[in-house]
């Protein structure tokens, strides 16, 4: 790679002047590189909300992060200032060579090449996490992670602004959904700054914003009865109809799992008893139902599977 001018560093020791668009256009020349939109690549320029976005993890020295797409390193750099173990997960080549070459030689940092959705499965396991998340792959890979309880101590990480009220909404509200459940069940949320497009390089179209994630403690995520994500995930499958269709459905397609079975008698009578149980009316929705609610109807079903009770309901 070619020497930088010193009119492209920022400081002796940051590598580039991550502030101007001038100087990342410059640099990007130089190397022959160029900005990727399938990779949804902008650059955080804005310093104070960088500083802000580590600020908000509240690490320690010594501790482990991941940081998705890192882009040309300018979290990368502010992260390893601060003493921590930074394992950065980056898809694009012409990026990979950068970091390689600005922070390649530094024993706490370490790069995972390809998608993050493939490689973080063999990644180990740090407790925090920080990412200017690319659009294209945010609301999947928080998903996955908490599908597959890769849970974090902390998350902090700045998504498209719709994207966060739809984390935190509440229920009764139109942006309740599967995906505000699957947060709020594992983490508690703090929305942070929303930032506008000229906190970035290039400027996207829609404002963006920070948002802190902190697994709950007063809960215990990976306890939750194992029917109680895909369970969630089918009652808001399809949201006009009401939690007794929806609930049905599931039951027959995943608690009568037998083959060469009549499922609908019996499906019918699991369904009504275990809103009966949970003492919901069947013909609610499920942007009504809080947590609790979700939780009640996992645990009657999972008990339901093995119970006697209910086996005799089936027989009917
Ligand atoms: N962290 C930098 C910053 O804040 O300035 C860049 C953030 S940019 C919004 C998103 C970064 O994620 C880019 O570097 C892009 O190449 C990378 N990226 C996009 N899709 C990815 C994927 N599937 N796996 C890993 N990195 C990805």
């Amino acid at each position: 790679m070619p020497p930088l001018t010193d009119a492209l560093r920022y400081t002796t020791s940051c590598p580039l002047n991550y502030d101007s668009p001038l100087a990342i256009k410059a640099f990007l020349d130089a190397q022959g590189l160029g900005m990727r939109k399938k990779f949804g690549q902008n650059f955080l320029i804005n310093p104070g909300a960088r500083k802000a976005l580590v600020d908000a993890l509240d690490l320690e020295i010594g501790v482990g992060v991941w940081e998705i797409g890192p882009g040309l390193g300018a979290m990368t750099w502010s992260l390893l200032e601060r003493g921590v173990y930074v394992k950065a997960f980056e898809i694009d080549p012409g990026f990979i060579r950068v970091l390689t070459d600005f922070f390649g030689g530094r024993r706490r940092f370490c790069l995972v090449q390809g998608d993050v959705l493939k490689t973080w499965p063999y990644a180990g396991t740090e407790g925090y996490m920080l990412g200017n998340l690319p659009y294209t792959i945010a609301s999947r890979l928080l998903g996955t992670l908490i599908e597959r309880n890769r849970l974090f101590k902390r998350m902090v990480v700045v998504l498209q602004r719709e994207l966060v009220q739809r984390m935190s909404a509440r229920p009764g509200s139109k942006d309740y959904s599967s995906f505000s459940v699957l947060c709020t069940s594992t983490y508690t949320l703090t929305p942070l700054k929303v930032l506008k497009g000229t906190s970035f390089y290039p400027v996207p179209h829609v404002d963006s914003q920070g948002i802190r994630l902190d697994l709950r403690t007063d809960v215990d995520p990976c306890a939750y009865p194992p029917c109680f994500r895909p369970l969630v995930r089918q009652l808001f499958a399809s949201r006009r109809k009401t939690i007794k269709h929806n609930l049905y459905d599931f039951v027959v397609s995943s608690i009568l799992t037998k083959p060469g079975v009549a499922k609908g008698k019996e499906a019918v009578h699991i369904t009504e008893e275990v809103l009966a149980r949970c003492g919901i009316p069947g013909n609610k929705r499920a942007e009504v139902l809080e947590l609790e609610d979700f939780l009640a109807l996992a645990r009657v079903l999972e008990w339901s599977k093995s119970n006697e009770a209910l086996a005799k309901a089936r027989e009917c």
